[in-house]
């Protein structure tokens, strides 16, 4: 029955565990989430999964919270901490003992493993053999007054499971390939299973979606909610994301987490809209797109199974185009700080109102060629300064001797110019061409490495103009002296 139906509004949940930052498969699966909350007018919540104490790490749930945020996703409410539930998951232990769908067990570690043994050399699945199911109810009271110590085990029942996920259709699992798992300790502290299933219910969940790698559990919160005679949720699997070698994405093989991409100059849009294609596209097949569109086109159905590959240089390319729409403010409060880091610009500078016009004309005609926003750096420096030094490449090819009087020329002919602008600047270039008898481009690309070092970048009379006329003159002349001296030092 969908929500329609029944008029229930959605709630669904992301439940990291605070044991690393902010693994992009994560990031991932909250998108989807999210999507799917703000799809059917439904509720996006968090809940930390702290209860690993030995694993998790208070110091890493900030990290987590602010990537999430970075992305543009909130809890819809108060943030759940799962260690702060102990009482409640408690209760829950004692009414499966109550109701008989669970029971203490008192094998030892080592009655245990002979089981298992005896199993693997029968070649059959490890499983608990229900020897303490059977206890009667002296015999258990007697072995706790006697202070055995135990676990609590789910009772599975005979016959086989069968529930529909959202991606994955129609999945069945014996029941025989789950044990009577444990599902609390002595202390009537609920593991893991119980506790995503008593915190689901409690946060009145109606749709989980995670990752593949949980349809075990799934099976075994399927017995759980059972037992407990609540009704599941329902269940969607995405698919895992890889490595290029196909390997599942890790810290430990160097994979960055969400923060560290952000550091590196990849915008959370151009992340949001990246993750949410690995496993999804819409039906017009779109690639770049903002998250109001990818809102109206998300559809769970549309997540296919197969396991996608995370690509950075798809990341990158995704980033590029990205940066091309991208508001000029969020580029120019990403921008200024890394300027000041490479030592470019001072915060005195940043704070004039008129070199914050001059930063975001910058920008703009830089952006069509950024991948990440570190690019700007490389590739822009010399609007910030004059010290830069020359491609060594473009110095062999274009400062050829007679670049120098070429430059000279080209320099006063703009310096004469009435104005210093486009059209302006283009007729002088073509009058000298024309009197010095060659292509434009023997000017061209001595010009462009002059003033700005680089044989490659944007419009070159875009960037002249920008530059301006002073530094412009200075710099041209200032390699024309360059080229003389080589000539000099190079010709003895
Ligand atoms: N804490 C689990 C994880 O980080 C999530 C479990 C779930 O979504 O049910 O993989």
């Amino acid at each position: 029955m969908s929500d329609e139906e029944t008029n229930k509004p959605c709630v669904v949940r992301i439940a990291p565990s605070p044991s690393g930052y902010l693994h992009v498969g994560t990031a991932r699966t909250a998108i989807f989430n999210w999507l799917y909350a703000r799809k059917h007018n439904g509720k996006f919540l968090i809940r930390i999964e702290d209860t690993d104490t030995e694993r998790s790490e208070a110091d890493l749930i900030q990290p987590i919270l602010d990537a999430l945020k970075w992305l543009g996703m909130e809890s819809d409410e108060d943030i759940v901490y799962q260690s702060t539930r102990d009482e409640i998951h408690r209760s829950y232990v004692a009414k499966l003992l109550d109701s008989g769908s669970a029971y203490r067990c008192f094998c030892s570690k080592e009655r245990l493993a002979e089981v298992r043994e005896l199993a693997m050399k029968e070649k059959r699945a490890p499983r608990y053999d229900r020897t303490c199911a059977n206890l009667s109810e002296q015999e258990v009271t007697a072995k706790v007054e006697a202070g055995d110590s135990f676990v609590i085990r789910i009772k599975i029942p005979e016959g086989s499971t069968t529930y529909t996920d959202m991606v994955l259709s129609d999945i069945t699992r014996e029941n025989s390939e789950i044990e009577d798992f444990v599902v609390a300790r002595a202390n009537g502290s609920a593991l893991y299973n119980l506790a995503v299933v008593v915190d689901d219910h409690e946060m009145g969940v109606t749709d989980v979606i995670r990752g593949n790698d949980h349809i075990t559990n799934t099976f075994k919160q399927i017995h759980i909610y059972r037992a407990l005679e609540l009704n599941a949720p329902r269940f969607a699997h995405v698919p895992l994301l890889l490595r290029p070698d196909k390997r599942k994405i890790s810290k430990r093989l160097g994979d960055k987490d969400v923060a560290e991409y952000g550091a590196d100059g990849v915008l959370p849009q151009t992340m949001f809209n990246y993750l949410c294609l690995l496993g999804w596209s819409p039906k017009d097949g779109r690639e770049i797109m903002a998250r109001e569109e990818i809102m109206e086109a998300f559809d769970v159905q549309g997540i296919n199974k197969n396991n996608p590959v995370f690509d950075v240089q798809k990341l990158n390319a995704f980033n590029k185009e990205h940066i091309k729409i991208a508001p000029i403010e969020q580029l120019l409060e990403l921008i200024s700080p890394k300027l000041q880091e490479a030592g470019l610009v001072s915060s005195d500078w940043l704070a004039d109102e008129d070199n914050q016009l001059y930063l975001a004309k910058v920008i703009d005609l830089m952006r069509e060629r950024m991948r990440i926003v570190d690019d700007f750096i490389v590739s822009a420096g010399f609007f910030f300064t004059d010290e830069f030094g020359y491609d060594q490449k473009g110095d062999r090819k274009q400062f050829v001797p007679e670049s120098a009087d070429r430059l000279t020329a080209l320099a006063d002919a703009f310096d004469s110019a009435s104005t210093f602008d486009l059209e302006a600047l283009e007729a002088a270039l073509d009058e000298v061409a024309e009197k010095h008898d060659v292509k434009r481009a023997a000017f061209i690309h001595p010009t462009r490495l002059a003033v700005s070092g680089l044989t490659v970048g944007p419009g070159l009379f875009d960037l002249l103009v920008l530059v301006g006329k002073e530094k412009t003159l200075a710099r041209m002349r200032r390699a024309a002296d360059y080229i003389r001296t080589k000539k000099t030092e190079v010709t003895p």
